[in-house]
């Protein structure tokens, strides 16, 4: 552009402020690069870069116009490096929009188009020859062109983001734009200062908008950022407290939280909510104190929601109590936590009621081991000298000349006699250590045996017996006097139930065979086992009677028994409305052993003196009375034996003599049984199979396999003459060759 005249006045600027004019733009242009500059390394964005370029360019133009055209006159290279300037900042301007707007432009393709612009440009400039004018109107819109661009990228950014800063750049860029594309037009001077001042202030309009969309940019990064922060942070709360939730919610232990002051609930886990028997809705609108049963004395009565905690957790156990009254025993721990921003206690209750009931289990088995040893002690101390009666009746009632009637009266102390030995046996029975005499057997003959023997008593008590009995019953392997003891235990349960019972009063036993197993039902009208009750009866000690009439042993040792016999016992309504015992026995057939039997025979049959036996029989027992008992029967069979009191004793006998038998004790002092065979073997060889063994009451196990090991019979106390005749008699053939062995079950102690 060509201003000849630089006085000429236009509108109300002059041609002399075209120079004032174009230095204020430039001016504004370089703030503009500086601002772009300081935006680029505050922001680190690439288009930033290219935008500086652009500006810088673009400053380099006015700049050139500014001194060049002002000072140098009209020279064709200054024309084409101005020309070529404007090119570069369009070209950058563009490519700068572009990138803004997330369009990736190839760098070769904008060296290609500096190019192709610096060779237009000299061509412009040089060959075409055309005015300044001329040769820009196409300069001017290719720039004006790229700004509109850039105003269209910053309006589409503009609706994405409601930013005033893009609102402004949009707007800036548009005029910018447009001035630049009307350059050519500004001719004179007047109108060139005057588009000079507009561009300045669309220049600063772009810097400053420039600075405000940064701004509201950081703004809104900022924002997102507390925005994802908080989401964040929520995401973690909601997490923790999901997994609180979760943790409080299925934790084994029951936990409450209570508020500090009055103890009311605040939250209850599912734990608590069945120990409770109740729901938080319930709950929260109640104490924890209405759950807990504390006796306190009303003066002592704590007065703060402090003094109850401390209270509560000083209970060991403390006894909560659940919504249908039961009493739950349970552990406490409490501690003072914060509870959605509200002071509070928090409890932890596991409840004891098995361990407590197992603790009792354990009381109660010690007892009734103690007593079991007590027991088996004063049976041990009964068992010889019962032996010893029993032995010398036999013996006495033997032999021929006796009157009738003391044969009579020694009869009625033998069956005293018996019945004290079955007592004794009753007691090793119930403290398990007594080998148990097991036959085959008949239910029905057994229950027809026990209603015989009840129904007097029964009769003066009102109480009608009757027996239904299943004839097709099998027999079977039992103990006969422990179920006899079962049946009249269950007998005399019915009988004392029923004794304030309306009449007709009545008990029915009947029999039948189930699922291959024998089934005994006991069953009376009296008022039945009330129902609190029903799971403790069979507990040992347990009684709903006066001290002095129950023990509330019987049905324990009923259970003992049954158990012993493989079966079992159990409870149930009777159909005649009061109790039922139920028993079970299974069908075992196995052979009667030989010689069980421990009663007295004698007062019926007299067994005459046998004729004399050369067998030489050597008895060993620290017992004298026994060892002298066991010389007469001995005797009575027609042997001669040689007695003596201590196994070493013995010892010194077999040196001297050669036995065909001995009967030796197994616990003696000094030296015991074992101790002692293995000490006669060495002495003589051929006593290893000459030995019958006398057991007490207590067969332990560490005896039994000593017995076993040995192969040899043994006699339990008290002893029977026949059965020490059968033993003697098989020992003695067994040893001298003949072909009848004697393995140990079939000795007559053989349970
Ligand atoms: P005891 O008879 O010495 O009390 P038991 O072990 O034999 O001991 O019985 C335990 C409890 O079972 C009795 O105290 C009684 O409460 C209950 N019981 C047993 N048999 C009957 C029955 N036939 N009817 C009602 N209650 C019974």
């Amino acid at each position: 552009m060509n201003w000849p005249n630089a006085a000429e006045s236009n509108l109300i600027l002059s041609g002399a402020d075209l120079k004032p004019a174009l230095l204020i733009s430039l001016l504004s242009v370089w703030v503009l690069v500086g601002v772009f500059y300081y935006l680029n390394t505050y922001t680190r964005r690439r288009y930033f870069t290219i935008w500086t370029a652009a500006w810088l360019f673009y400053a380099l133009w006015l700049t050139l116009l500014f001194f060049g055209r002002l000072t140098w006159g009209g020279s064709l290279w200054l024309l084409w490096l101005t020309e070529w300037c404007l090119c570069v900042s369009a070209v950058f301007l563009l490519w700068g929009s572009l990138r803004f707007l997330g369009q990736r432009v190839k760098q070769r393709l904008i060296a290609l188009s500096l190019g192709f612009l610096l060779v237009w440009s000299y061509v412009d400039s040089y060959c075409l020859g055309m005015s300044y004018a001329q040769v820009h109107w196409s300069v001017f819109a290719f720039i004006g062109l790229a700004s509109l661009v850039t105003a269209g990228a910053f309006y589409r950014y503009r609706r994405m983001r409601q930013f005033l800063g893009a609102a402004l750049l949009s707007i800036g860029f548009f005029f910018w734009g447009a001035y630049l594309s009307a350059y050519p037009l500004f001719e004179t001077p007047a109108l060139a200062a005057a588009g000079f001042l507009i561009s300045t202030v669309l220049q600063l309009l772009i810097a400053v908008s420039m600075i405000i969309l940064v701004l509201e940019q950081v703004r809104y990064t900022h924002q997102r950022r507390d925005l994802f922060a908080r989401e964040k942070l929520q995401n973690t709360v909601w997490f923790t407290e999901e997994r609180y939730q979760r943790l409080f919610q299925q934790a084994h232990e029951a936990i409450v939280i209570v508020a500090r002051t009055d103890l009311r609930i605040l939250e209850l886990n599912s734990a608590a909510e069945s120990l409770l028997g109740t729901n938080v809705r319930q709950a929260t609108r109640q104490s924890l104190i209405s759950f807990c049963q504390i006796k306190t004395p009303p003066e002592k009565a704590p007065k703060s929601g402090h003094q109850w905690f401390e209270l509560i957790c000083s209970q060991q156990p403390l006894n909560l109590v659940h919504k249908n009254g039961t009493l739950i025993p349970a552990d406490t721990i409490g501690a003072p936590i914060e509870f959605g921003g509200q002071s509070a206690y928090q409890f932890f209750f596991r409840a004891i009621t098995d361990r407590l009931r197992l603790e009792q289990q354990l009381r109660q088995a010690e007892k009734l081991s103690s007593m079991g040893q007590m027991i088996s002690g004063v049976a041990h101390e009964l068992n010889n000298p019962l032996t010893v009666i029993g032995g010398y009746l036999e013996v006495i009632l033997a032999s021929h000349n006796l009157p009738a009637k003391t044969r009579q009266d020694l009869g009625k102390v033998a069956h005293e006699s018996n019945r004290a030995t079955r007592l004794v046996r009753n007691f090793l029975a119930f403290a398990r250590s007594h080998p148990v005499h097991r036959q085959m057997a008949n239910i029905n003959d057994l229950i027809t045996g026990v209603v015989e023997l009840r129904k007097f008593d029964l009769s003066l008590a009102n109480v009608k017996i009757e027996a239904v009995l299943d004839h097709t019953l099998p027999a079977t392997s039992i103990a006969p006097d422990q179920i006899q003891q079962v049946l009249i235990i269950l007998i005399n349960n019915a009988m004392q139930a029923m004794s304030a019972a309306h009449e007709p009063r009545c008990i029915r036993l009947s029999t039948a065979l189930k699922d291959g197993a024998i089934r005994i039902t006991v069953e009376d009208n009296g008022p039945g086992v009330p129902p609190d009750v029903e799971a403790r009866i069979f507990e040992p000690f347990f009684t709903t009677k006066e001290v002095g009439v129950g023990t509330g042993l019987g049905l324990s040792i009923a259970h003992g028994i049954m158990s012993e016999h493989g079966g079992h016992i159990r409870y149930e309504r009777a159909a005649l409305g009061g109790a039922a015992f139920v028993l079970e026995l299974p069908v075992v057939a196995v052979e009667v052993p030989r010689g069980s039997s421990t009663e007295i025979i004698g007062a019926k049959a007299s067994l005459a003196q046998a004729a004399p036996r050369a067998e030489k029989i050597l008895v060993v027992d620290d017992e004298k009375s026994i060892v002298e008992m066991l010389g007469e029967m001995l005797g009575l069979l027609g042997y001669t034996p040689s007695l003596c009191h201590s196994a070493s004793e013995g010892l010194r006998r077999i040196v001297e003599t050669k036995f065909d038998l001995v009967l030796s004790d197994l616990r003696m002092p000094e030296i015991d049984g074992p101790q002692f065979y293995r000490r006669a073997m060495e002495l003589d060889a051929r006593l290893e199979r000459r030995f019958i063994f006398l057991t007490g009451d207590t067969v332990n196990e560490a005896t039994k396999s000593f017995l076993r090991s040995t192969g040899q019979p043994f006699l339990a106390k008290p002893f029977r003459l026949a059965s020490i005749e059968e033993v003697t008699r098989q020992t003695l053939g067994a040893a001298q060759g003949a072909s009848l062995a004697i393995p140990l079950a079939n000795g007559p102690g053989a349970s």
